[in-house]
């Protein structure tokens, strides 16, 4: 399928492009349109092992890496991105923080909900005045008798609407300070309330939303990873973040580049298919450059990060997530180009496609952040 696919990855591009397609893709402009959860898929999902990738098989995950996980975030994204960010924010954003910072008592306990799909989770981080700079936030968990109370506002959590089970970063030291800790909320616990579900330019079919906290109670295991250490817990997810993202941005433009492909060799003008047009050809040749050079990127990131090779995991993960981001931007604006007039109509899925790439370039750390993060490391 591609030239960076191992024959095991090749066969799981497979089946999850498979599933994408019988199952996902006829209700990706419902879902948009409605702006609903995608239930079907969810489940279809859980079937196939796609809401745990890196969970243990023992708390029925698929024990499987960053690699294969950007396999399917790469076709979720080429049909539907709301799936493939509902999905993923899933398997990627909550499971990996508890694969990788829980207890075993910790991952008995939440893990099984969550590859099945009867939990959904979400990973709570900004607030309304703290977006790039994350450690402004203000949310607070305050030490009581047996646990934690926590006090404070996110926004912009995907899933959050929906959503049974929180992970959510509050400060545990000096509120200027960069000690703060991951907690995992019950979102049924007294103190527990869902703002505003937001609407949305794109990613319409996954749900965002605010989360409020006032007074709310958890006890001790709440706390994954180490209390006050909750940075590096945080640093660590992103770059997977970052990495998927990347995929997905990938994902996105290979989709728009199948459209706007197929389109160029129906539609006539001037007695001839508008892919005989050098200038068409063109704007196609350019998507498929970006979408290789992505794919071969983000593959070598996770398969270095799945090695347990973090050296360059930051600026890999920041430059996975920069290029298939302004990837996926351009991608689809060139790609609708290609369908003229009715690309600008809702019957055809490419301006759906241009509607999900913007976000892109803002949700998990803006470009310009990302740009920001490359410099840095490159002056280190
Ligand atoms: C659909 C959607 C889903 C999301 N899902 C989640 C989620 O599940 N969990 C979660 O925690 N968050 C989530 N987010 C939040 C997302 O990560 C933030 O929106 C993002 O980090 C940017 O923060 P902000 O929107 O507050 O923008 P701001 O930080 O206010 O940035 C505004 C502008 O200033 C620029 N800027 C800021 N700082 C700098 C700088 N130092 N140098 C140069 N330019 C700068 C930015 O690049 C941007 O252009 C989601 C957001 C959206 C829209």
């Amino acid at each position: 399928m591609t030239a960076v696919d191992s024959d095991e990855h090749r066969l799981m591009r497979e089946t999850v492009r498979k599933f994408a397609t019988d199952d996902v893709a006829p209700n990706a402009a419902e879902i948009d349109r409605q702006e609903r959860f995608p239930r079907e898929s969810w489940e279809r999902a859980a079937e196939l092992g796609l809401l745990g990738i890196r969970a243990p098989e023992q708390f029925g995950g698929s024990g499987l890496g960053l690699a294969e996980t950007c396999i399917v975030a790469e076709e979720l994204a080429a049909v539907c991105m709301a799936t493939s960010v509902t999905v993923l924010h899933q398997s990627n954003l909550v499971v990996d923080r508890i694969v990788d910072h829980g207890t075993v008592e910790q991952q008995a306990k939440f893990l099984p909900g969550l590859c099945d799909g009867s939990v959904i989770g979400c990973l709570a981080i900004t607030e309304p005045e703290a977006g790039s700079d994350a450690m402004s936030m203000r949310t607070r968990a305050s030490r009581v008798d047996g646990g934690w109370v926590l006090n404070g506002t996110k926004t912009f959590i995907t899933n959050g609407p929906v959503a049974d089970l929180a992970l959510v970063y509050a400060k545990t030291g000096p509120a200027d300070g960069r000690e703060i800790s991951l907690f995992a909320v019950d979102t049924t616990s007294p103190g527990f309330q869902r703002g505003r579900k937001l609407e949305k330019l794109g990613w319409r079919g996954s749900p965002t939303g605010e989360l409020i906290l006032t007074d709310c109670f958890v006890a001790d295991d709440a706390v994954l990873g180490e209390v006050g250490l909750g940075v590096q817990v945080l640093r660590g997810g992103l770059a997977s973040e970052r990495v998927v993202m990347g995929a997905q941005g990938v994902g996105l433009a290979a989709g728009a580049l199948r459209e706007a492909a197929r389109y160029a060799t129906e539609r006539h003008q001037f007695g001839r298919r508008i892919g005989d047009f050098q200038l068409i050809q063109a704007k196609l040749a350019d998507i498929y450059v970006g979408v290789e050079l992505g794919r071969a990127l983000v593959a070598r990131t996770s398969s270095a990060i799945d090695a347990g090779d973090t050296r360059e995991m930051t600026i890999q993960a920041s430059a996975c997530k920069l290029h298939g981001s302004e990837l996926a931007m351009n991608a689809t604006i060139e790609a609708l180009q290609i369908f003229g007039g009715y690309g600008y109509t809702t019957e055809f899925p490419i301006e759906r496609y241009l509607r999900d790439a913007k976000i892109m370039q803002i949700g998990g750390g803006t470009s310009e952040i990302q740009r920001v993060i490359i410099g840095k490391e490159l002056l280190r």
